[in-house]
């Protein structure tokens, strides 16, 4: 089944990003909010990406022009915005009786055809999946922050997805020009899971006082090649948002692993969360 129309569900941090690409892709977009003005900024957000890079020489005055074409606003009513969508991706805030709402109306609203996924980045699929009534074409999207920029779409299949789900929602993923992995329904999929580790250890070999924050991460930069050492890493994500994730995969998979270092509590009780607050293991507050 080839994907033409998605309609993508939360047009926030992730929303307008997943709806860009998928209209780079060559799909008709459609963008879904309950707030109508963050689909009016998410429409800005997508024409002024394109426009950085028409001034960079990296997107055609054209191109930005047919994919601003098919990018619009979704009907208001929701189950009216996905009545003729290929594919919907839900991107509204990380709460589980949210999404299985919206999976319960996207289970009777949207085609019969139509590939539901979500891009949770830590809920269950298969608990959002259930509340659909169509579990075999529900898959877990999970696109990465900024989405035009970021190669990974990491999927998430339930024990209840069909083959041909993953595969079209892998057909359309490579289309808008993401490398795909395929990973089981399990707490923290492949990337929390990985990350969080090597994040939770270099706290702790903070807190042992093995090397400075700098030193570790320039370790993971210079002697494994890592983009951005674990430490900073953490910085830029929020380390009330590591902890939140440390907390929930402590609980649900093993609590040796996955258990909060003190330092992480010390610090986001101080209000010291990273980049956005002005200081975590770093000092933001010149940048
Ligand atoms: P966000 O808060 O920026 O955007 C969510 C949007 O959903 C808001 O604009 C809100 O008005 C809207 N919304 C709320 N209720 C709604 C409803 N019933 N119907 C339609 N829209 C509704 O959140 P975000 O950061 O874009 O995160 C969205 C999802 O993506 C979450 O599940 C999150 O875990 C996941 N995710 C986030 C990131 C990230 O870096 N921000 C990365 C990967 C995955």
């Amino acid at each position: 089944m080839s994907i033409e129309r998605v309609v993508v569900l939360g047009a926030g941090t992730m929303g307008h990003g997943i709806a860009q690409v998928a209209a780079q892709a060559g799909c008709q977009a459609a963008l879904f909010d309950v707030d109508p003005a963050v689909v009016e900024s998410g429409l800005a957000k997508i024409a002024a990406d394109l426009e950085k890079g028409v001034s960079r020489g990296k997107v055609e005055a054209a191109d930005r022009d047919a994919i601003l074409a098919r990018v619009s606003a979704a009907d208001a009513d929701l189950a009216v915005a996905v009545a003729e969508a290929d594919l919907v991706v839900e991107a509204v805030p990380e709460r589980i009786e949210l999404k299985r709402s919206i999976f319960e109306t996207l289970g009777s609203a949207a085609p019969a055809t139509a590939i539901l996924a979500t891009n949770t980045s830590s809920l269950p699929i298969a608990r959002i999946a259930e509340a659909s009534g169509c579990a075999d074409r529900v898959v877990g999207m999970h696109f990465f922050n900024p989405v035009p920029r970021m190669a990974l779409l990491e999927l998430v299949r339930t024990g209840a997805t069909s083959a041909q789900t993953v595969e079209a929602a892998r057909a359309i993923g490579e289309r808008m020009g993401k490398s795909v992995i395929v990973v089981k329904d399990s707490p923290g999929f492949a990337t929390s899971r990985l990350g969080l580790v090597l994040g939770l250890e270099a706290m702790r070999m903070v807190e042992e006082g093995v090397a400075s924050a700098e030193d570790i991460d320039t370790a993971m930069e210079l002697g494994y090649r890592h983009p951005m050492g674990p430490l900073k890493l953490t910085d830029l994500v929020g380390l009330d948002v590591r902890l939140g994730i440390a907390e929930h995969l402590a609980e649900v998979l093993d609590d040796r692993r996955f258990a909060p270092p003190a330092i992480l509590r010390r610090l986001v009780s101080e209000g010291k969360l990273g980049k956005k607050s002005g200081q975590g293991f770093y000092d933001w507050s010149a940048s």
